[in-house]
């Protein structure tokens, strides 16, 4: 059985003001089986971390992105060797606002999960399809592509340090979700493509799903057999919501 994740992306959001109280409003919730972790901008990452700890809240911290180079001249970049020095658990890569609005090639996601993995921290590879691409048919190739050329750099073991996550563009922050039975037909494309390779790994391997995840229609989505939590956007900077989230991952858990 996987352990289901769910992941909070605050993207470019946040401030010392939102992360205590934030913090302050998932204190006294219960503790879920569900692994938990919250991704906020770079500079909070320490301020999180300490944050958690004194409320005794049991969560990880993790980051939106890092550097494909280990260290030198890269003026304005964070390596994945200085996020595993702050305490980040994990590592976002290849989000599709990195793809799309910072030119991140399949090459370069694929140099920063390796660097991730070296570094002794978790990738959380997302992988995802436009709406144009969707409409064209052309789903399962960009998802595969998007996943092989980093499982050709990392293999099936690297990746299974972290986890893949299905974000279809057209769901991200847009309000509409894929219908559990897409996400599904998506999800199982992807881990029977992780087993061509190795199918022990594959089984082990998290596939979160991520796009307009909400209280609503987490359970849904989680039920599917393949689906195994959710990296969340908007719904996760309000941690009643992230909660809610995270309690219904907990809650289908054990069916899956
Ligand atoms: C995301 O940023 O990864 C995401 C899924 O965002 P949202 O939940 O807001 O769609």
């Amino acid at each position: 059985m996987r352990r289901s994740l769910v992941v909070g992306n605050w993207k470019m959001n946040g401030s010392f003001e939102l992360i205590d109280q934030w913090v302050s409003n998932y204190t006294g919730f219960m503790e879920t089986t569900t692994e938990t972790v919250v991704c906020p901008p770079f500079v909070y990452i320490p301020f999180f971390k300490n944050r958690l700890l004194t409320s005794a809240i049991s969560m990880g911290v993790g980051a939106q992105n890092c550097s494909q180079y280990e260290s030198g001249a890269y003026t304005g970049e964070v390596s994945a060797s200085m996020l595993a020095d702050v305490g980040s658990s994990y590592v976002i890569i290849g989000h599709s606002e990195r793809r799309q609005l910072f030119g991140e090639t399949n090459e370069v996601v694929a140099e920063k999960a390796k660097r991730v993995i070296d570094a002794g921290v978790r990738p959380i590879l997302c992988v995802g399809e436009t709406l144009e691409q969707r409409q064209n048919g052309q789903t399962v190739e960009v998802v595969l592509s998007q996943l092989n050329a980093v499982l050709d750099v990392v293999g099936t073991a690297g990746l299974c340090t972290g986890a893949l996550a299905y974000e279809p563009v057209w769901a991200i922050g847009t309000g509409k979700t894929a219908t559990p039975e897409e996400a599904q037909q998506v999800h199982k494309i992807l881990r029977d493509s992780v087993k061509s390779r190795n199918p022990a790994d594959a089984s082990l391997l998290r596939i979160l799903y991520g796009g307009s995840v909400k209280p609503s229609n987490a359970e849904k989505l989680f039920s599917c057999p393949d689906i195994d939590g959710g990296l969340i956007g908007g719904a996760s900077l309000k941690a009643e919501d992230f909660y809610a989230i995270v309690q219904a991952a907990s809650a289908v858990e054990d069916i899956n």
